[in-house]
């Protein structure tokens, strides 16, 4: 079955003429039309671009001038803006927004061949753990249909998941490619900041959010993440660090790397069958070569905290663009200017990122500038050292577990905010630090779902994550597990 085969296998298969890049993509169109019924990890279906996308790969194939993902399909989380469909970011006040511009990753897949399938459901403005802040409704996730699949990047993680997509791009502000990658059972990464230009992509808290791959596997991470990266002068954050031959160091032997495990993810709270499946990993890693090694982090804990007052400072900042005024939703027959704003971002924003805005704006106003958003930087500095110090004791890089429990039903936590924030509670620190970490497949619980395992680096370490998991799952298969949701169709 074709949608059974790595990114790698599909572009060798491209590349001798086994099938072309058309029906390819029409496999793959056919698949998302009997399935996503189901899941609805799509929110729009761009079959005519495609199609018109794949013709050109095939001929760009015939003519000797394809590159490595030429002809391959994605799918790109709606918080990328693409010209001349629809760019939602997941929100009614984007439902009518058709950017006149393509984001430098778009752009960026585009010219290499790609061809774009859809514009993937995400928790709206990619605020959320579970997909169910979307304005499109909730994502379901395909190893259990009554549960949640992560978020934000929600409905990226699904697809792949159900194999409706080889590949998908998400973004992580605060785990939200590393969140549902794990909760779906997929590989995803999120680069250090700075690595992956943000033009083009909807920003959130703009310190913070990073674009990454979703794939099956390290290997096909490697090869997207190779297309993404490097520097873009439209985004001043975006780093001019040489980018390194990803595939290329696929193949170094992990023996005497020195792997951390901090003992703080490993609290008396964490679910036993999690802590035992990361344990698992790190015997594994161990196996090949590595050393484990116990290290401590003592502020984690406090970077939920300081995340939460942090990223909704910035939103509350970026969200003012929505105005009713220049783009997006706009309310029906406002009085005056005032009604218009007033109503406009009312009717058009959902309650999570209202609540956001509010916090945000309180945190930032003054007398409580100092007391909350002062702080907040300042045990973002205190995280930041704290990781430093333990990469430069000669630790390699860390395992940890990716999220604190498996995909949750849904519904669960959507009248408890502060829980599900938690749900971030080993994956935010990373972005407040700006450090890459990727989450891969690492077995599953009682009820068969899926558990991530999270390595972190230092920054621009991405080559030796990538190393660090392919080696991994050159001697695993829990990446190639796939939920029987994906194959329940005879296509
Ligand atoms: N779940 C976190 C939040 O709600 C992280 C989101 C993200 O990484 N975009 O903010």
């Amino acid at each position: 079955m074709l949608h059974h085969r790595s990114l790698m296998q599909l572009h060798d298969s491209l590349k001798s003429g086994e099938f072309s890049s058309l029906e390819l993509t029409t496999h793959y169109l056919n698949r998302i039309k009997q399935l996503d019924g189901t899941l609805n990890s799509i929110i729009t279906v761009s079959e005519d671009i495609a199609l018109e996308q794949a013709k050109e790969a095939d001929q760009r194939i015939a003519d000797g001038k394809a590159s490595a993902l030429t002809g391959l399909p994605i799918l790109h989380k709606d918080i990328f803006c693409t010209k001349g469909i629809k760019t939602s970011c997941g929100s009614r006040m984007l439902d009518n927004f058709v950017s006149p511009y393509n984001a430098f990753v778009v752009q960026q897949c585009q010219e290499a061949g790609m061809v774009m399938l859809g514009k993937s459901n995400m928790d709206e403005f990619a605020m959320g753990s579970s997909n169910e802040n979307s304005f499109y409704g909730p994502v379901h996730n395909p190893w259990a249909l009554n549960n949640i699949p992560g978020g934000s990047s929600g409905g990226s993680a699904a697809a792949v998941a159900a194999r409706l997509t080889p590949i998908a791009t998400g973004t992580d502000t605060g785990g939200s490619i590393r969140q549902p990658a794990a909760l779906c059972g997929i590989t995803g990464l999120k680069p250090s900041y700075g690595r992956v230009s943000r033009y083009g992509m909807i920003a959130y808290a703009s310190s913070l959010d990073q674009a990454g791959p979703m794939a099956q596997s390290a290997e096909d991470c490697a090869m997207l993440l190779q297309t993404m990266a490097g520097h873009d002068p439209r985004d001043s954050t975006c780093s001019k660090q040489k980018v390194p031959d990803y595939l290329a160091s696929l193949g170094e032997s992990i023996k005497g790397k020195r792997i951390g495990l901090p003992k703080e993810y490993f609290s008396e709270h964490l679910d036993s069958h999690i802590a035992d499946t990361i344990h698992a990993v790190a015997k594994q890693l161990e196996s090949l070569g590595a050393t484990l090694h116990e290290v401590s982090l003592p502020n984690t804990c406090i970077a939920p905290p300081a995340y939460y007052v942090l990223a909704p400072a910035e939103c509350s900042a970026n969200l003012a663009r929505f105005d009713g005024v220049r783009f997006g939703y706009r309310c029906e027959d406002p009085k005056d200017l005032n009604d218009l704003y007033e109503r406009s971002r009312s009717e058009g924003f959902g309650p999570e990122v209202k609540r956001r805005i509010l916090t945000g704006t309180y945190v930032l106003s003054s007398g409580y500038y100092d007391a909350y958003y002062l702080k907040a930087q300042a045990i973002k500095q205190s995280i930041t050292e704290g990781f430093l110090s333990v990469f430069n004791n000669n630790i390699d890089c860390l395992l940890t577990p990716t999220a604190p429990s498996t995909a949750f039903p849904l519904g669960n936590k959507v009248d408890d905010p502060i829980a599900m924030y938690l749900s971030d509670i080993y994956t935010i620190a990373v972005n407040l630090a700006g450090l890459p970490a990727l989450s891969m497949p690492a077995g599953f619980d009682h009820a068969g779902l899926p558990i991530g395992a999270q390595l972190i680096g230092p920054h621009w370490s991405e080559a030796m994550l990538l190393n660090v998991a392919h080696q991994y799952q050159k001697t695993t298969d829990w990446h190639q597990q796939i939920p029987d949701f994906a194959d329940s169709i005879n296509t």
